[in-house]
């Protein structure tokens, strides 16, 4: 290793970076003396921190944050934006030369030494660092010296931002996907009747005059399975439904991901969502869309050595997972927390209603664990008994108090396999319940009150939200509740206010109905990431009956890098817009009791929203799901690569409980997978006004905001047992706490 630094060391920098170096000299001449006076790089590192620490010391709750004498949201936010810059500094020295596999580039080493890069640059016109690198020190000096202020967005600013994104409630925007709908139902039509498509369910009479062929079609459409059925599987495909719209670079590498086997599958609804033409009062309103649905070049370069992301997934007979949880086998059940464990049923339920470019399972798409295979996911006869077996495991753990039914999607499941898994949840609810009879206070298992099903089926298919499957989520909410499971949650994920149709808006009114929340988990991807945009998603959601619950920053390595927006921008978007929806804390117990009223849910929010008027109600946590570790945005950025991609140290999100296990857990390092400077490039090339992103370069501190009340258990009143069960590591129950949040 030591012979590969040398050699990089030799590499001269470009006439780019020269140009930037100078003008980082030029405004901080403190810097260029330390520069031009060390002899080596040690002298460098001393000289640098000599210069940047009495700054700080001027403000002790900012040294004691830089040396973790200091934790918590309340810390992080007295630290003023200044001492964000010397604490990246000097945590750039603490951890100078320090090497990291860089997963991002399979494995290869990514070292890192910014003062050392400067150094070699001033003294020797090498250290081969990048022009992204010196923009990303030129900003970092600024704000170091006062020169690069932040100009936090006032509520005039954030309004103009959100106002800029149309959802799919707007009227015009109605219009376009009927006109969408029509063009989709008409190349249908065509192709049935010339026989290209067969379908035992959907097909015309001969008797039967194109309008009414149409009219029936327009019937079809109310139909999920006529969705699932004419999904599009092929590029061509898409194409000529998108009436012949995609250029031709993008047909080219959709064929390649087709021929590479990365899944197609668009239900021809969600479809009907994409423009075919940019309308000029929506411009750019659909991206977020759009990038779900064409894959990337760089998704489609890796597809095939994609690495799991989620290290707690692996699952070895008999040994402890990454969490330090022992779990049946076969791998339909995940677990992370103590509290809450989730099941992947083998049914339709390993399917979506779509996929989603950057999926955080693209793993398991890529190895046919979740697949589009509709017709080979039926239930095997031997379902029945492994599901029993599978409940099982949440029967006789002490702590799990929450099942997550997901897959691929729990609403793709039918509803007959659906209310079977609903039926044996409750059997063994009501089991675990009568067996703690038995047990004294202080050694009591956790009951069940929890239940959630993870699906995106009201943004993909909300045809899918019938009478049928109401009756059946309401039949079990009443049951479960007489015995005392109290919170009912669908966890969906919409990515775009423009997903919020008047479809959608019906199908979160009937599953409000039937008494169950729905939350929001959004991924942040780079289209979503625009200003206004996730504001103005919260607000539609809100209005229509949703809470917000999380914004995941997007997981995964170069397969995702085209849709990863930085985990800088993920808190600036905290900061400066969802910190517009903090809720006060007087209504935090008003907050409390929603999910208890679901049937109410709409004007619930709404009333709140005009009691303390608020645009929304920031309840989602800004967070990035990391490997082995769990939800956190609790971050220092400790390093960088000479091609300005950020290295940053995630710890724990010190908020919840975890697995004993994890006590001792490594903090978790994440390479980003590209630069500052990129992210902003890409946002320049989808029509953004880079200026209104100029404090992304400062954030680069996170701390994990508090969970909303909302998504609190709810107590037991009895006490539980210390004792844990199911944990491959030993404990000492003494110093584990029995009792969960
Ligand atoms: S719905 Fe969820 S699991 Fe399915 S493809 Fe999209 S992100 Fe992945």
């Amino acid at each position: 290793m030591q012979s590969f630094t040398h050699e990089l060391d030799k590499i001269a920098i470009t006439v780019k970076s020269h140009m930037l170096l100078k003008e980082l000299l030029r405004e901080n001449p403190e810097l260029e003396e330390v520069m031009r006076n060390a002899r080596n790089e040690t002298e460098a590192l001393i000289g640098v921190r000599n210069w940047v620490m009495p700054m700080l010391t001027q403000n002790q709750n900012a040294y004691k944050f830089y040396k973790n004498e200091a934790h918590g949201r309340a810390a992080f936010e007295k630290l003023s934006w200044k001492d964000f810059a010397a604490i990246r500094i000097l945590d750039y020295i603490d951890n100078a030369g320090r090497q990291f596999d860089d997963l991002n580039l399979h494995g290869e080493k990514a070292i890192s030494n910014p003062v050392k890069l400067i150094w070699l640059a001033v003294n020797f016109g090498t250290g081969g660092a990048k022009p992204y690198f010196f923009k990303d020190m030129l900003q970092l000096f600024r704000q170091l010296s006062g020169n690069g202020q932040r100009d936090l967005p006032d509520s005039n600013q954030l309004e103009q931002w959100m106002s800029r994104w149309s959802t799919g409630l707007d009227p015009r925007i109605v219009k376009l996907r009927e006109e969408n709908r029509e063009r989709i139902l008409k190349i249908i039509i065509d192709k049935i009747d010339r026989g290209d498509i067969k379908d035992a369910k959907f097909f015309f009479k001969d008797s039967m005059s194109q309008e009414q062929k149409y009219l029936e079609a327009l019937e079809w459409w109310k139909s999920s399975l006529f969705h699932l059925r004419f999904a599009v599987r092929s590029p061509d495909l898409l194409n000529e439904l998108l009436g012949n719209s995609l250029d031709p670079d993008t047909m080219k590498l959709l064929k390649e991901a087709d021929e590479l086997g990365i899944p197609f599958f668009v239900n021809p609804y969600y479809l009907s969502l994409l423009h075919v033409r940019v309308p000029y009062f929506a411009i750019g309103a659909d991206l977020a869309i759009r990038h779900y649905v064409i894959y990337s070049k760089q998704l489609i370069e890796e597809y095939g050595n994609i690495v799991a992301w989620e290290k707690e997934d692996i699952v070895k007979p008999g040994k402890p997972n990454a969490a330090g949880w022992l779990l049946p086998s076969d791998h339909n059940i995940h677990r992370r927390y103590p509290e809450v464990a989730i099941l992947i049923p083998d049914t339709m339920g390993r399917a979506c209603g779509g996929l989603c470019s950057s999926c955080q399972r693209m793993y398991d798409f890529q190895r046919g664990n979740l697949n589009f295979k509709l017709d080979k996911l039926q239930p095997k006869e031997s379902w029945d008994e492994k599901l029993q077996r599978l409940l099982t495991y949440f029967e006789e753990d002490a702590h799990l108090r929450d099942i997550l039914i997901t897959g691929g999607d729990a609403l793709m499941s039918s509803d007959k396999s659906l209310e079977k898994i609903l039926e044996e949840i409750y059997q063994m609810a009501l089991r675990k319940k009568k067996a703690n009879e038995k047990r004294p206070d202080g050694e009591k298992y956790a009951e069940m009150i929890r239940v959630r099903l993870g699906s995106r089926l009201p943004a993909y298919l909300p045809q899918r939200i019938t009478p049928e499957l109401v009756a059946i989520l309401g039949k079990f909410k009443e049951k479960a509740s007489s015995i005392g499971i109290r919170q009912f949650f669908i966890q969906t994920h919409f990515e775009s206010p423009m997903e919020v149709t008047p479809d959608a808006k019906e199908g979160i009114r009937k599953l409000n109905s039937s008494g169950w929340t729905i939350t929001n988990q959004l991924v942040f991807t780079t289209a979503a990431s625009r200003r206004g945009h996730s504001a103005k998603l919260r607000k539609v959601l809100n209005e229509s009956g949703v809470l917000n619950y999380y914004t995941f920053s997007v997981k995964g390595y170069m397969e995702n890098n085209f849709n990863f927006a930085t985990n800088e921008r993920a808190v600036q978007e905290q900061m400066e817009e969802k910190a517009f929806g903090k809720i006060p804390d007087k209504y935090q117990d008003v907050i409390r009791n929603f999910p208890e009223e679901a049937e109410n849910m709409t004007e619930n929010i709404r009333d709140l929203m005009k009691k303390t008027q608020l645009p929304f109600l920031g309840t989602d946590r800004n967070v990035l799901n990391l490997p082995g570790v769990g939800k956190s945005l609790t971050f220092r950025t400790i390093g960088i690569t000479r091609y300005g991609r950020r290295i940053l140290e995630f710890e724990l999100d010190h908020t919840r409980n975890h697995s004993p296990a994890m006590e001792d857990m490594d903090k978790v390092i994440i390479i980003e997978s590209k630069s500052i400077s990129e992210y902003l490039q890409q946002l320049e090339d989808i029509g953004e006004d880079t200026g209104d992103y100029e404090s992304i370069w400062g954030y680069s501190i996170g701390e994990t905001e508090q969970r909303s009340p909302l998504y609190d258990y709810v107590d037991y009143e009895f006490e539980l047992t210390p004792e844990y069960s199911n944990l491959g590591v030993s404990v000492d129950p003494s110093t584990s706490s029995g009792q969960a949040n």
